[in-house]
């Protein structure tokens, strides 16, 4: 029986690429392995920017994705006591940018991906732990039997074991803060990011009835507290409608909380027929909302490199000279992206200052259409 490609992990990246695969005639086979039990995404919603909307389109699910989602309209930046820093005429921005930013929830994103791959290639609650090369291609180690693979995709996001092998003793360090995810039964409001006191709050409405927020505080690693919302309704007292609104308006079962950490991006993503994607090749600080995005550019060019060719290892290099150094700069304006918003109050005017034209420009080539790599 022929090798399939494994792929380590049935997030955003593991999916679309596997979406990306199916897309032939031929399709080339894969057996996903997914370590949790069933599939899903924690964080309740996500921003794509128009980048990812090239990347979707290429992989066959675009259309899904802006059914399924929201396009943002208008938007503002604003000081905890909701003075306007700056508003963002988010329709001149998607002129800008190639397309509007398209909010959805993660689990329709997830859904709509895995309705598009073949039935039963999802293993769930396998775990891949590390990789070992034989003579006809790779075997996946599990903690039952290897899995023995024409090719390893390591798409095991942020702690992946297959970029630890890679690179072992990859450096990670704290950022300071978690960020909190939530839902709230809230519509009709517009974007809007708060920022002061060192803590940042966001929202994205998603429909009529719901809108997705984040935040930010300062505290150190490893807390969580039995009810977060009250905890984040403590330290964001004060701070203007519509953050009190929305925390209100969240049952705080469904709220997530990640410690943001800066982790290396790996000094090399490929060894032969193994090779990583998504957050396991370069995670980063979420203040930009690029990290889903480049995770689904990163399938999408895997999965065309691989239709042009016999040879995976040629296509992972290939794929490691074309994405490696974009990824990368991300990773830098994300964490740059935080330090600004943890910056003292008074650096956040400068926010206002700078020139709209200039503004549209460096965001267009973060995550217009122009920075998908065709
Ligand atoms: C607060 C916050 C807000 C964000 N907002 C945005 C945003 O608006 N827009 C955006 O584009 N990005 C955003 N991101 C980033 C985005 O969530 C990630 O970049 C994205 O989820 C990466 O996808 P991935 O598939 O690489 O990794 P993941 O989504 O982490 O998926 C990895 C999968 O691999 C599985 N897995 C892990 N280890 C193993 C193993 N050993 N074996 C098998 N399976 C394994 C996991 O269970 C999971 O299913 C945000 C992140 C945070 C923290």
């Amino acid at each position: 029986m022929e090798r399939p490609f494994v792929i380590a992990g049935a997030g955003i990246a593991g999916l679309a690429l596997a979406a990306g695969l199916q897309r032939t005639e031929t399709a080339t086979p894969y057996l996903l392995l997914e370590e949790r039990p069933e599939l899903g995404s924690t964080g309740g919603a996500i921003t794509l920017w128009p980048n990812a909307m090239v990347a979707l389109d290429e992989i066959g699910v675009g259309d899904d994705v802006r059914r399924a989602g929201r396009p943002l309209g208008a938007g503002s930046i604003r000081a905890r006591r909701g003075t306007l820093l700056r508003s963002l005429d988010l329709e001149q921005s998607a002129t800008a940018l190639g397309g509007p930013l398209v909010a959805l929830r993660r689990g329709d994103l997830i859904e709509i991906l895995h309705a598009r791959i073949k039935a039963d290639s999802v293993v769930l609650a396998t775990a891949v732990r590390g990789y070992a090369h034989d003579r006809d291609g790779v075997r996946a180690l599990t903690d039952g039997d290897p899995v023995a693979a024409a090719a390893l995709v390591g798409a095991d996001g942020y702690r992946s074991e297959i970029a630890r092998a890679l690179h072992p003793g990859l450096p990670e360090r704290y950022a300071g803060y978690p960020a909190w995810r939530g839902i709230a039964d809230v519509g009709g409001l517009e974007p809007v990011q708060v920022w002061g006191g060192r803590q940042e709050f966001g929202v994205v409405p998603l429909s009529d009835t719901a809108s997705y927020w984040f935040a930010t505080v300062r505290e150190p690693a490893g807390g969580s507290v039995h009810d977060e919302v009250a905890h984040l309704r403590t330290a964001f007292s004060g701070w203007p409608d519509p953050v009190q609104q929305v925390l209100a308006a969240t049952d705080p079962s469904a709220v997530s909380r990640n410690d943001v950490m800066d982790r290396a991006v790996p000094r090399r993503w490929t060894d032969g027929r193994v090779v990583v994607i998504g957050d396991a090749a370069h995670a980063m600080r979420p203040h930009l909302g690029q990290g889903g995005c480049q995770a689904l550019i990163d399938a999408a060019v895997l999965a065309r490199l691989l239709r042009q060719t016999d040879s995976p290892a040629a296509a992972f290099t290939a794929f490691e000279s074309l994405r490696r150094g974009p990824a990368r700069r991300v990773v830098g304006l994300s964490r740059t992206a935080g330090r600004v918003v943890e910056a003292p109050a008074g650096l956040h005017r400068v926010a206002s200052l700078v020139p709209e034209a200039l503004m549209l420009r460096s965001l267009a080539r973060i995550g217009g259409t122009s920075a998908f790599p065709w």
